[in-house]
């Protein structure tokens, strides 16, 4: 067993590197990298074995930035390519068990530093990768055989961020087609209650979880080969809201799972109910009054969105499990979902997305809406992207034009020269039978309801 120069366990899991602490920083919004994990077959996996592509550790200079690329490949008799997703995600937390390591985000978002007392202490990749190896065997007797790849020289990064990604979207690729109708039970995750003791996951075959690396099967694989452990089984219950995704199973799940925090979870539908956001999501969803339409950042964004705020300030507002009306942690992949927010207008009410965003998805957006999405290139705070929207003719601005025809705050509902109504419900006794006739009245109202006979 190789003798590992710093401790490994879960106190560490919290552990933050400032940046003054850091000797060297993997991936990032400075640099580039991700993350894989791959069932192989008996005769491909060397057991224990740790490879550097690359320099490694000890050649790094303090301060550097470096992208980074992780391989893992296990093999076992009961292993299933389903739970490639569920032990990729598991790959976050062991990483950060390491002393000295800290790991953060998923799939080809990776960010990790390393601290200086690691690097002096001696920590190498093969002491990273033999901890790694030793947490998952430890933890799941399905893994038979495991090793791993450290990639670190530019090219070989680039290659293997080529291999995940097409790995990535076969696994995404899978669910799509599959309706939330078809399927009489979700999974529910609860990972991320280490810093996020409210939160759980609902994962549907058409909503991926936040971080985007669990999805329908990947919850049904991990459930079958561990039944007790973080991702649950829900059952679907009642529908109490098709379009919004409300379900009696799910309110009771999470009400649970957070510790009665949350009873209601709409998982179409960024208000009223919206699902809680952990701090993982690879994208956010959010409203904007100003034009009446949603937004989405993701993480690899690098300006502000027309709030004037960029992705790390508008996730620094919306994680730690909150449940917030007009905010949502979606995965990116969620935007191709044809129930992406569709209770509250679907695509068709998306009025800002990043350039790479809308040619990513530009195939599975209804053309109707488009070419009318405004861009970081259309506008860049929210007088431009009204200026934008109405130009374009997008649909949200059919929504100003029905809010300008209702009354102002404050303004009559009514005008009427008589209005005959009877006093119904009332007893005899108290006035039953009477009519009261209105003559040239305003009638103020805070809500009008009109009910067919
Ligand atoms: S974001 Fe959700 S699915 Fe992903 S690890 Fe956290 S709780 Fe689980």
């Amino acid at each position: 067993m190789t003798k590992i120069p710093v401790d490994v366990g879960m106190i560490y899991e919290g552990e933050r590197i400032r940046k003054n602490a850091m000797h060297v920083e993997f991936g990032g919004p400075k640099s580039f990298g991700a993350e894989l994990f791959r069932v192989a077959g008996n005769d491909a996996v060397e057991d224990g074995k740790v490879t550097v592509v690359g320099p490694d550790i000890s050649e790094m200079a303090e301060g550097s930035r470096v992208p980074l690329g992780m391989l893992i490949r296990a093999s076992g008799d009961k292993l299933e390519e389903d739970l490639e997703g569920v032990f990729e995600r598991r790959m976050h937390y062991y990483f950060n068990y390491i002393q000295g390591f800290m790991h953060l985000n998923s799939r080809d978002t990776i960010w990790c530093r390393l601290s200086k007392e690691a690097v002096k202490a001696g920590l190498k990749f093969e002491h990273v990768g033999a901890a790694i190896i030793d947490l998952f065997k430890k933890e799941y007797d399905v893994i038979e055989k495991m090793d791993i790849t450290f990639y670190t020289d530019d090219k070989a990064v680039n290659e293997f961020i080529e291999q995940a990604r097409a790995v990535y979207e076969k696994r995404d690729a899978r669910l799509r087609g599959m309706k939330d109708e078809d399927v009489d039970v979700f999974y529910g995750c609860v990972l991320c209650q280490s810093f996020a003791p409210e939160h759980m996951c609902t994962i549907s075959p058409e909503r991926i979880s936040s971080c985007g690396s669990i999805s329908w099967f990947d919850g049904r694989a991990a459930v079958k080969v561990d039944p007790k452990g973080d991702l649950i089984e829900i059952k679907k219950g009642e529908i109490i809201d098709p379009v919004k995704g409300e379900y009696t199973g799910v309110n009771e799940m999470t009400e649970k799972k957070s510790g009665g925090a949350v009873d209601r979870i709409f998982l179409h539908s960024i208000f009223e109910y919206p699902h809680t956001s952990c701090g993982c999501f690879e994208a956010i969803a959010f409203y904007i009054p100003e034009v009446d339409g949603l937004g989405v950042v993701h993480r690899t964004f690098k300006g502000t969105t027309p709030f004037g705020i960029p992705f790390s300030t508008m996730a620094g507002q919306t994680g730690g499990g909150q449940q917030l009306e007009g905010f949502a942690g979606i995965a990116i992949e969620y935007i191709r979902s044809p129930k992406f927010f569709i209770a509250d207008g679907g695509h068709e009410r998306l009025a800002w997305l990043p350039k790479d965003l809308v040619e990513r998805f530009y195939d599975d957006i209804p053309e109707s809406v488009r070419d009318k999405i405004a861009t970081e290139e259309d506008a860049t705070d929210l007088d431009s992207l009204k200026v934008y929207l109405e130009k374009v003719d997008h649909p949200v601005v059919s929504r100003w034009k029905a809010e300008e025809t209702a009354p102002a705050a404050g303004a009559p509902v009514a005008e009427v020269s008589e209005l005959t109504m009877p006093l119904s419900g009332m007893p005899i006794a108290a006035g039953g039978g009477i009519t009261i006739t209105f003559k040239n009245a305003k009638i103020y109202a805070e809500k009008v309801i009109i009910k067919k006979k």
